[in-house]
């Protein structure tokens, strides 16, 4: 009963009237804010959620109370109003009241047709939308005569066995009823829920005078907004139609005339100079007063301007960036603001190739959206292929079932990577992130013949190599053909906007960077330094390779140290360079972490050749390679362990570091490097290389009278590692967390085969998200905070930091702030995400 007293059934929108966005929608509250600014809006009356909840319920509220605002002869339209912009709702009906009286009035004052196409328009509308008819019973009539009127009424009663509704109150009544049903529909409901609605998300309804758009003097219907909706440039687009209604300017866009002087055909602002200077002011006045970009929609009847509704321009990423910067430049909303409308990850879509949203699409196969960004190409199916096609400068497409490090080069030579299997952190899905190479993942229903060349979809259609197809790693989808494509948009506002979130952030990004070119593009995303440099990936070249493997096939510790003599020269490089590239800033390098095994040979070929190169009989080889077989190799002799039973690698890598730090200093930067043991576990791991790096540096400080310092810190990847971590903290200077392994061994999942499962584990409700992907804040989160606080409290100074994909995600970014973390790492391509995120993570907690 209290509820009764509490809610007003409907209220006329004033500028004084008690209307609010979650009693009454956003677009009721819209359109008070449009008439607070005195623009021209016809009458309108808004309809709580409660009242549409009732009617839905079937409790009808007064109509005839609701139709009192309009007149004796009441013509109206009812659309809907949500609390959420994007969350639905049924279509708005026009015309509601016309009837036979009113078809005779309008006959006299507008004419035959216009009457005739305004009470045709009425009659299908709610024969379909709340009759529930088949639309296929009204077929669309171009020059509506009176006998068109009188048939489609005679099928509505044929149809319904009733009348045609003559009194506006019963038609107000049915398009209530109906509206107000649909939005209690179960695929309505999921509809809204999917795009974030809660599930007792509520319905208003604005009941408005209708503006005809049809008269004797100039009159129509159109849709104006000042800005480009996919670039966000300021710029009139939009359409106007003489003698229509709705939006169907927009619809029916060949018969619609354009807005701003065109030379391809008539425009409003020819037709009707100044009602187009008006709207273009209504539009400013909009823009600064509403603090947003609007799209107006207005009709003109008789010459005179109404404007029936006005929405947030609907925008592609790289054009809110641009809006919000415009808007904050302009001092209609504050900085904070123009940051806070920028969701992170919508970034993505400024920082590479994109297929172009209003293009056509036609998709051939979904996987998961690994690596963001768009390519066309041809197809391959080896990486030697894609490197030889990229040699002759063209664009390729690599597909594998899955790709290993050898497949690094061909995935950098590809312009895009697909894979039938793995996830998020699959092998293939974080190389690519880490190249910026878009790259779809755990296409399961594909099968790729590597030796036949082709890949064969589920409907049995065949793609050979060389097919052109455009990867989406944004959508993760593979579309015949080559779509139409928008380019990067690293602009002015991008920088700005980015400029603007580094003075608000108080957590620190760096990159997650193996190569120059990594370090390079790091460079220009601004990162503070290298948080991660994983050296394995140093090895894979053709002539690093080989040495490699002499190095693992070496039966001597001469003969090893020989392959490492090699090697040495060739990482001193690779550190120079990053340490040029990064001038001075922290540079933190991991020493080797996969197991060996991973530079052998996968197949039969290959072990000849590696046989041929090394002077050995294949049989040995072969038995080697099966000697170093291991059941779990990421639970294996990798990592730590390795730097512990086979010295010589991490002790070359150590002296390559050093030396490169000297080279530097010579060249006059100063160069603190970081070394980083992955992998660790133990307290006495760290202790035992600890002493084994400090002689190295000993050795070369002594060889080369030079002084230089380091840090040591450890990779925090185990479990045991975040529980002992006051154990391991004493004993260096930084942790990083990686929590790609930290996730893979909380859950005791691997990382590289998850993605067989977890689109079902996540449908299913198991996992509410990949736990590779959205860091797992109560499981492997809680390791995070304890790992930090045991941490923090054995070493006070520790710098900590997550270096694993979650670095990159702006959910795991505000955990890490909270839990004290000092910075974040990931791939190149995430470091402006993680900056905008950083941002937010604070200004969210203000
Ligand atoms: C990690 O495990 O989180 C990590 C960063 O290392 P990698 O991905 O190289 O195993
Ligand atoms: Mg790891």
């Amino acid at each position: 009963m209290l509820k009764h007293l509490t809610f007003k059934a409907f209220t006329e929108i004033t500028k004084t009237a008690t209307i609010t966005v979650d009693q009454h929608g956003g677009r009721a509250k819209c359109l008070q804010r449009l008439i607070r600014l005195d623009m021209p809006v016809p009458t309108t009356v808004a309809l709580s959620f409660e009242t549409v909840r009732q009617i839905a319920q079937g409790k009808m509220t007064d109509v005839e109370a609701i139709l009192d605002f309009f007149g004796d002869t009441p013509l109206v339209s009812v659309r809907p109003s949500a609390e959420g912009a994007d969350w639905g709702g049924p279509g708005a009906i026009l015309n509601i009241g016309m009837n036979e009286r009113r078809h005779a009035v309008m006959v006299q004052r507008r004419g035959e047709d216009a009457a005739n196409a305004i009470y045709l328009r009425f009659i299908h509308t709610y024969a379909v939308q709340v009759a529930h008819l088949d639309a296929d019973l009204f077929p669309p009539v171009q020059r509506p005569a009176r006998s068109d009127v009188a048939e489609a009424l005679r099928i509505y009663e044929i149809e319904t066995d009733e009348p045609f509704p003559e009194e506006p109150a019963e038609q107000l009544a049915g398009v209530l009823r109906s509206m107000a049903r649909a939005w209690e529909g179960t695929s309505a409901r999921l509809l809204r829920k999917a795009r974030g609605a809660p599930e007792d998300a509520g319905l208003g309804l604005v009941v408005q005078r209708m503006s005809l758009g049809v008269g004797n003097d100039e009159s129509g219907s159109g849709v104006m907004q000042f800005i480009n909706s996919t670039t966000g440039k300021a710029q009139i687009t939009g359409r106007y139609m003489s003698q229509s209604q709705g939006r169907d300017a927009l619809a029916l866009k060949h018969a619609a005339i354009f807005l701003t002087r065109d030379p391809r055909g008539p425009s409003l602002e020819e037709l009707a100079p100044e009602i187009f200077d008006q709207l273009v002011g209504l539009g400013e006045l909009a823009r600064s007063k509403l603090r947003e970009e609007m799209q107006i929609e207005f009709v003109i009847q008789d010459s005179v301007l109404s404007v029936i509704d006005a929405v947030r321009v609907a925008r592609t990423a790289r054009a809110n960036v641009e809006i919000v910067v415009g808007l904050a430049q302009d001092r209609i909303i504050t900085r904070d603001e123009a940051l806070l409308r920028v969701p992170p990850r919508s970034l993505n879509e400024l920082m590479h190739w994109q297929v172009n949203p209003e293009a056509e699409r036609n998709a051939l196969l979904r996987g998961i959206a690994a690596s963001p960004g768009a390519a066309v190409g041809k197809l391959v199916f080896s990486s030697t292929r894609a490197q030889a096609l990229a040699a002759q400068g063209e664009a390729c497409i690599l597909a594998k079932r899955e790709t290993s490090p050898d497949d690094v080069r061909g995935m950098h030579a590809a312009k895009g990577v697909l894979t039938a299997k793995g996830g998020m952190s699959s092998h293939a899905a974080v190389i690519a992130r880490g190249l910026g190479v878009p790259c779809v993942v755990g296409a399961g229903q594909i099968i790729i013949d590597r030796r036949a060349r082709h890949m064969r979809l589920p409907d049995g259609r065949i793609f050979e190599e060389g097919a052109l197809v455009t990867l989406d790693g944004s959508a993760g989808e593979v579309l015949d053909g080559a779509a139409d494509m928008l380019e990067p948009a690293l602009g002015e506002a991008f920088q700005t906007l980015l400029g603007w979130a580094d003075a608000v952030r108080d957590i620190g990004v760096r990159v997650n960077a193996d190569t120059p070119e990594d370090a390079r593009i790091a460079r220009t995303f601004k990162a503070e330094g290298i948080g991660l440099c994983r050296t394995e990936h140093m090895f894979f070249d053709d002539d690093r390779l080989t040495v490699m493997r002499e190095m693992i096939f070496a039966d001597a510790p001469e003969d090893r140290a020989d392959a490492l003599r090699q090697l040495l020269p060739m990482q001193r490089e690779d550190f120079t360079r990053l340490f040029e590239i990064m001038e001075g800033l922290p540079v933190c390098i991991r020493l080797f972490d996969p197991p060996l095994h991973e530079f052998l040979p996968a197949d039969r070929q290959g072990v000849v050749d590696l046989a041929n190169a090394l002077g050995r009989p294949v049989s040995d080889v072969q038995a080697r390679i099966d000697s170093m077989t291991e059941f779990n190799p990421m639970l294996g002799l990798r990592g730590v362990r390795l730097g512990i039973t086979v010295p010589e690698i991490y002790e070359m890598q150590v002296q390559a570091i050093f030396e490169a730090v000297i080279a530097l200093a010579d060249a006059g930067t100063e160069v603190v490097p970081e070394i980083m043991l992955p992998l660790v576990s133990a307290q006495r791991e760290v202790e035992i290389l600890q002493s084994r790096i400090e002689q190295v540096a000993a050795k070369v400080r002594a060889e080369r009278t030079a002084a230089f310092s380091y840090k040591l810190g450890v990779m925090v990847e185990t479990p045991r590692a975040a529980l002992k971590a006051h154990n391991i903290a004493e004993l260096c200077s930084f942790m990083s967390f990686g929590t790609n392994d930290l996730t893979q061994m909380t859950y005791g999942l691997s990382r590289d085969d998850a993605g067989r499962f977890m689109q079902t584990y996540v449908q299913q409700g198991v996992f509410k998200e990949d736990p590779f992907h959205y860091l797992d804040k109560e499981g492997v989160g809680e390791l995070l905070q304890i790992g930090a606080q045991r941490g923090r409290k054995a070493n006070p100074r520790i710098v900590l930091s997550i270096c694993g994909e979650h670095g990159g995600t702006a959910d795991s970014i505000a955990f890490a702030r909270e839990c004290g973390f000092n910075y974040v790492s990931c791939s190149p391509f995430r470091v402006p995400v993680a900056r905008l995120a950083g941002a937010h993570a604070v200004l969210t907690r203000r």
